[in-house]
Parts: C-alpha cells; sequence; structure tokens
C-alpha cells in the first residue's frame, strides 16, 4: 500500500458528535494504520461563537470510548483551548490570505445573505455592495472550469468545478478566515498529506485544492490525497449534531457499548464480517471496496 505520512481528524466542537462522526473517526484510524501514517487531533474551533467546553469534552470521551489513538494534537479541553486552538494559528491563515490578496485573486464584497438570495445567486456578489461603507468580506474572484485532484480510488483526475462554489469566501466579514483557508492552511503546517472525510465536503475538497494552488506556501497541497466516504444518514437526511438521539452520548446511556458501535460501523461500510473493535476492523476493511466511495 502506498504509505502516507499524516491524516487527520478534524471535528468543529459545535454540537454533541453522532454516529456519522464516529463511523468517519473509525474508517480513517483504519486506512491510517493500513498506510502507515500518522494521526493528528485538529479541533475545527475558529467559530468560537458555536464552541463549548461539554462539545470539545464531547471529543476526547468519543475517542476514548471507541479506544482510537492520536499521534499528535490536544488530550484534554484545556490543552486545546491553550495550545491547539485555530486561534492560535490566526498570523499564519493572515499570510496566506494576504499572498492571496496582493496576487490581485480577492475582492471585497459586502453582500449579506439575504441581498444574495433576493438576486437569486448562492454566492458571488450582486455587484451592488458598498465596500466603502460597510464590514466586507474577500472571497476568490475566479474559480476554474475544471480542476486536477488526488483522489484514494482513482489517482489524479480532472474533474468539473462545481459552480456552487464559485467565488467563496476566503475572509469573513469579522475578519476571520473561512474554513476552506484555515483547513488548508492547517493541513499544510502540520504536513496532512491523506484527508479522509464525509461526501457532504467534496465541493470543499475542490475548493480547497484550487486554493491551494494559487498560494506559493500553500501548493505542496495540491498533491493531498483525498477518500470521500458516504454519509450515514437518517430517512435521507444527513444526521445534524443538533438532533440529539443519534448523539453518541444519547447511544451511550441507553446502552450501546463499543463493540455493537463497532459492529454498526462494519454494517455501515459494507463488512461482511462481524467485528467488534478497531483491529478487527481495520484488518477486515479494504478502503478500495467500500461501496460508494467517490
Ligand atoms: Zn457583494
Amino acid at each position: 500500500m502506498q504509505p502516507f505520512h499524516k491524516t487527520r481528524l478534524a471535528p468543529t466542537p459545535s454540537g454533541f458528535l453522532h454516529l456519522g462522526n464516529a463511523f468517519s473517526f473509525i474508517l480513517t484510524a483504519a486506512i491510517a494504520s493500513k498506510h502507515g501514517a500518522s494521526i493528528l487531533l485538529r479541533i475545527d474551533d475558529l467559530d468560537r461563537s458555536r464552541v463549548k467546553r461539554e462539545y470539545l469534552a464531547d471529543i476526547f470521551d468519543t475517542l476514548t470510548f471507541l479506544d482510537i489513538d492520536w499521534d499528535e494534537g490536544p488530550r484534554t479541553v484545556n490543552e486545546t483551548l491553550k495550545s491547539y486552538s485555530q486561534h492560535r494559528r490566526l498570523a499564519l491563515y493572515k499570510e496566506s490570505i494576504s499572498e492571496l490578496n496582493a496576487k490581485g485573486f480577492l475582492f471585497p464584497c459586502a453582500c449579506s445573505r439575504k441581498d444574495l438570495a433576493s438576486a437569486g445567486l448562492l454566492g458571488g456578489c450582486t455587484g451592488r455592495c458598498q465596500t466603502k461603507e460597510e464590514p466586507f468580506a474577500l472571497k476568490l474572484k475566479e474559480c476554474p472550469e475544471r480542476l486536477a485532484i488526488h483522489l484514494y480510488a482513482s489517482g489524479i483526475s480532472y474533474l468539473p468545478y462545481p459552480k456552487s462554489t464559485s467565488q467563496f469566501i476566503v475572509q469573513k466579514k469579522d475578519g476571520l478566515p473561512s474554513y476552506h483557508l484555515a483547513s488548508v492552511v492547517d493541513d499544510i503546517h502540520f504536513g496532512v498529506d491523506l484527508v479522509v472525510r464525509g461526501k457532504d465536503l467534496w465541493d470543499s475538497s475542490l475548493a480547497q485544492v484550487y486554493l491551494a494552488s494559487l498560494t506559493h506556501g500553500l501548493q505542496p497541497y495540491t498533491a493531498t490525497t483525498f477518500f470521500h466516504h458516504s454519509l450515514v444518514t437518517e430517512n435521507g437526511a444527513k444526521l445534524s449534531k443538533s438532533a440529539g438521539h443519534t448523539s453518541i452520548q444519547h447511544l451511550r446511556k441507553k446502552g450501546l457499548s463499543k463493540e455493537a458501535m463497532y459492529q454498526q460501523a462494519g454494517a455501515f461500510f459494507g463488512l461482511q464480517e462481524k467485528v467488534s473493535n478497531l483491529q478487527e476492523f481495520t484488518q477486515v476493511v479494504h478502503p478500495m471496496r467500500i461501496i460508494g466511495t467517490e
């Protein structure tokens, strides 16, 4: 198997983790183990208004419950806030934003979501906003028609760029970097070369690879390999962190054991064998055979 250097678990502490998060952690840990990659725990806590201590604690509780270990990153809530918060890397994000701006790739936009919606736009700019008077975001001017991306199953693939993700935000109105920007900068900073994530982040992967291609310091990211897995849904809808009954906390209180959780994850990813822990899951999972991977 191709060796990878590092992958990451990148939860957002904006709610209690649900079954989908747990399955994604399990798959990421198994793939990392198969490829000899180390695991970074990177907690995406940029949006302070949504972060709560109990959500941070839930991340550590869940990983401990699943018996998933990581090689790098915080071990406690306090360590997260003190040493690993994304707010400690704001200077790094700023540096990339300044480079993009200096190269002329960005434009200011003060449009609100309401402005865009009433103009029938999903993103971009109405062209009528007043950036002299109002706080503005910085958005990417142009996106390509097609883009090369390294996919786990098919290697380098030249794919259409999603229209829904054109002219995306790089710096928000509050001055903080967007998720796309922070995610790429972090992955480069920590040396991540394998990203395992849900299919819902497909457009993000393309947006992030494109962003990296424009920025000198982030270019190694264009060689990052992506693995997109299916998502756990309930009646066809993506699980949300606010739907309490699928949260790991709730399921554990109802008596769900670690073994049962691994069995469920195995069944979800189409394994024929019964598995009850990470070692067994890793042994029998064939990442290339996982249905609906890419
Ligand atoms: Zn605008």
